[in-house]
């Protein structure tokens, strides 16, 4: 088989606004077969630097564009062609833009690799531990305290089993932090688990003593309490937090990853069409297990990321919680059409061959760039 075509198809709602919302605008990379068969994938990151991260044509060694790279290769080994494309995009990948591309190309060929052997990717990713994975979701900390707490009742609502919190106001004043902290567990109630996310707020020292004050509230997680960079800091933090630590939205590659592990992250967090796909997320969770850490996929832009994700949790086994994005925007709700649903606070994994989903002609149609 042999790769005849690929296409990376810039979507675009008509307003995006400058908020921490991944559903606005995003790259999705088809890639087709002389066999017919095509394969879907994902990037969540800059899209117009992206797209040309595939259309660049050849140049010197190491600098080539991902379409020139993969035109004529056999798509069935996709772990030799994320080697190919890392090596053959070095002098301007390794952490940038070319890794996040390569998310978009990886996902494909393993859902054409799927389709050709007709098997759901968690079966090739290392077989099935679950048909159902549990969903948390995640929301801005209201502007009060009284506004975290309608937003858990919501959570409540929709059957979630759990919910994480974070930026807004929260980080400037331990008193208003640990009021909006209490709004969210009260409201949760005793038996769902509670995640926050300090966007990045704190120094050490800070992280440290806030950490403390939360750990009565029984917090799951503490995502992001220093600079994505603060590698150091990491590493002083995470043996003497009360609460575990969560980091990793912002990573690429297995190497970053496993430098979040020896600092001492426990939880980390690859976005699979973010950090060099699912080779790359699959080589995270196997040194988890190896390390007794955890992976858990941050996942907030379309159904072809949820999809992607929900293969990769299905597989592995402590795999059982994925993010589950309830933004309305119709790249969202609408590109894939039989996107996985939130059933009793679970997601049902796709199990047709592949990522076992169909695109939407017309959303794609509709909010194309160009
Ligand atoms: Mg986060």
């Amino acid at each position: 088989m042999k790769i005849t075509d690929i296409e990376p198809i810039h979507l675009r709602v008509p307003v995006v606004d400058a908020i921490p919302d991944g559903t606005l605008d995003v790259l999705v990379v088809r890639i087709t077969t002389d066999a017919g068969i095509t394969g879907i994938g994902e990037v969540t990151s800059q899209s117009y630097v992206c797209k040309a991260c595939f259309e660049a044509p050849r140049s010197a060694a190491r600098r080539h564009g991902l379409t020139s790279i993969l035109l004529g290769e056999n798509p069935l080994d996709p772990e030799r062609l994320w080697e190919k494309m890392y090596y053959e995009t070095n002098r301007y990948g390794r952490r940038g833009a070319a890794v996040h591309a390569i998310s978009g190309a990886d996902i494909a060929l393993w859902d054409i690799k799927g389709k050709a052997e007709g098997k759901p990717i968690y079966e090739l990713l290392g077989g099935c531990h679950r048909q159902t994975v549990r969903a948390y979701a995640s929301v801005l900390f209201g502007d009060t305290p009284a506004e975290t707490g309608q937003l858990a009742e919501q959570f409540v609502d929709l059957g979630l089993t759990a919910a994480k919190f974070g930026w807004g106001p929260f980080g400037q004043d331990a008193a208003v932090d640990l009021e909006h902290v209490q709004a969210a567990r009260e409201a949760l109630g005793g038996e769902r688990d509670l995640m926050v996310d300090a966007g990045h707020a704190w120094d050490v020292e800070t992280a440290a003593s806030r950490a403390e004050q939360l750990a009565p509230w029984n917090i799951a997680w503490l995502e992001e309490p220093l600079a994505q960079d603060d590698r150091k800091g990491y590493a002083q933090l995470c043996p003497q937090s009360p609460i575990p630590i969560a980091a990793g939205e912002g990573d690429v590659t297995h190497h970053d990853f496993e430098d979040l592990i020896d600092r001492g992250v426990h939880i980390v967090q690859p976005d699979v069409a973010f950090c060099g796909g699912l080779t790359v997320c699959r080589r995270v969770s196997n040194m988890c297990q190896q390390t007794g850490r955890r992976a858990v996929p941050h996942c907030f832009s379309t159904g072809i990321n949820l999809s992607a994700s929900l293969h990769w949790m299905a597989s592995i086994p402590d795999g059982d919680l994925v993010e589950y994005c309830l933004r309305p925007s119709p790249l969202m709700r609408k590109l894939v059409k039989n996107l996985p649903p939130l059933q009793n606070g679970r997601v049902p994994v796709p199990d047709g061959p592949g990522l076992g989903i169909e695109l939407d002609d017309e959303i794609l149609r509709e909010f194309r760039v160009g």
